[in-house]
């Protein structure tokens, strides 16, 4: 089955129940069952169904099933947001005296989070570039979890999945990618050697910017021994352990569930994703050349002058994703530039129907020391943009136009 097919027969059929064709909101906190001895043997596992919202709701499990068949993985649990989902995943795993070793310039509410593990005790070491080597360089007896990001956010640097998943493996420890900006579309880590895919399905997944999630899909090849991740030890079913333990204990009693109503709004995102994904890529990639063509210092990975376009074109199949970004000089250059922008909304998400325009510097990284500014390759002079669904002729002609009035 292709991919496209898959996003509306792969793991959805009509409703049991009731031979609905789109996923019921099951919007209810709770769920009855007939008998007492049905309610144990549902609590206890021995039953399927449903008991509480918090722990699991048909409409919030249709999603994690979908998700999951895209991406190819063991099992998926969602989160209320993304950075539940990475928050959840990466404490499912570290414990106090743990290390984790991340690439740099990391999604900023990533590495904000990062940042306030060290108040319990874990710490987390940034590979200096790119390649195997640089990773290998910072790990230490200590480190229990590599975690990069597909297409790193604005810097857009791509890391290459293989081989940094050799390395985990090499030193036992597992590879977590975050998949949002490129989605099962163009990515599937799992197939690349990770062993967890991270989402925020407030971007691209749900695509139409109405409702926060995040998502969390396991391989399964990875083995938890549980002498090495001490959290298992309770849980140890081999390659399934960290999914056993995020369900019963991150979500259930962390409590960061998926709202149903959310999960429901993100599922017709998600009938769209490849239709949605073609136009914009499409049309990015289009900016981008057109970008270059005026001499602007524009950077995508779809263009050769991308040190990224190799290993980008091998891992996302000729794709290159909604975001690219422009250096303008000056930082009032760049306000000028965002300001005449008529169609590009100055707006500080990604994955929206819109095309979206930000300024990182004074945002997202406002209170980044220039240390990680530097790492996360946010200058002053520099313009995100991401693009939409929009006519690609009116793109063009409005950045074309705001691009003619910089002096
Ligand atoms: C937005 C985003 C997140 C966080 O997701 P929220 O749903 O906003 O909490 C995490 N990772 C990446 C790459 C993102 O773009």
């Amino acid at each position: 089955m292709k991919f496209a097919t898959k996003l509306l027969h792969g793991s959805f059929g009509p409703d049991a129940a009731t031979g609905s064709v789109t996923q019921p909101l099951y919007q209810t906190s709770a769920f009855y069952q007939e008998t007492a001895e049905d309610m144990a043997n549902v609590f206890a596992g021995r039953k399927p169904g449903f008991v509480y919202t918090r722990v699991n709701n048909p409409t919030v499990m249709s999603l994690e099933r979908r998700i999951n068949g895209l991406e190819g993985g063991a099992g998926a649990v969602a989160f209320a947001s993304g950075m539940t989902a990475v928050s959840h995943a990466v404490l499912n795993v570290l414990s106090s005296g743990d290390e984790l070793v991340a690439s740099g310039g990391l999604y900023g509410g990533t590495s904000s989070f990062f940042r306030d593990l060290a108040h319990y005790g874990i710490t987390v070491r940034y590979a200096s570039g790119d390649r195997a080597e640089d990773f290998a360089a910072v790990m230490t007896a200590r480190t229990k979890l590599l975690y990069v990001e597909t297409i790193g956010n604005p810097k857009l640097d791509v890391p290459d999945l293989a081989a940094l998943s050799e390395l985990a493996h090499a030193h036992g420890v597992p590879l977590f990618v975050d998949n949002t900006v490129t989605t099962p579309y163009l990515c599937q880590p799992l197939s690349l050697g990770a062993d967890v895919v991270l989402h925020s399905t407030s971007k691209a997944l749900n695509g139409n910017g109405n409702s926060i999630g995040g998502l969390v899909v396991s391989g399964n090849r990875f083995a938890w021994d549980p002498k090495r991740f001490e959290k298992f030890r309770d849980y140890a079913c081999g390659p399934l352990s960290f999914l056993v333990r995020l369900r019963m204990r991150m979500v259930t009693d962390y409590g960061g569930c998926m709202a149903p109503m959310n999960a429901y709004l993100t599922g017709i995102g998600l009938d769209t994703l490849s239709l949605r994904l073609d136009r914009i890529t499409a049309t990015a990639q289009l900016l981008a050349e057109d970008f270059a063509a005026s001499g602007a210092a524009v950077n995508y990975p779809g263009l050769a002058s991308s040190p990224y376009h190799a290993i980008a074109d091998k891992q996302f199949g000729g794709r290159f994703g909604a975001m690219l970004t422009l250096r303008l000089g000056t930082k009032e250059r760049a306000f000028a530039f965002i300001n005449s922008l008529r169609y590009a909304l100055n707006v500080s998400n990604i994955g929206d129907a819109r095309t979206l325009v930000l300024h990182p510097a004074s945002t997202i990284f406002l209170h980044a020391s220039e240390e990680e500014k530097r790492a996360a390759g946010v200058t002053d002079d520099l313009v995100r943009i991401n693009v939409g669904l929009e006519d690609p002729d009116d793109l063009r002609e409005d950045f074309h136009h705001a691009l003619s009035r910089l002096t």
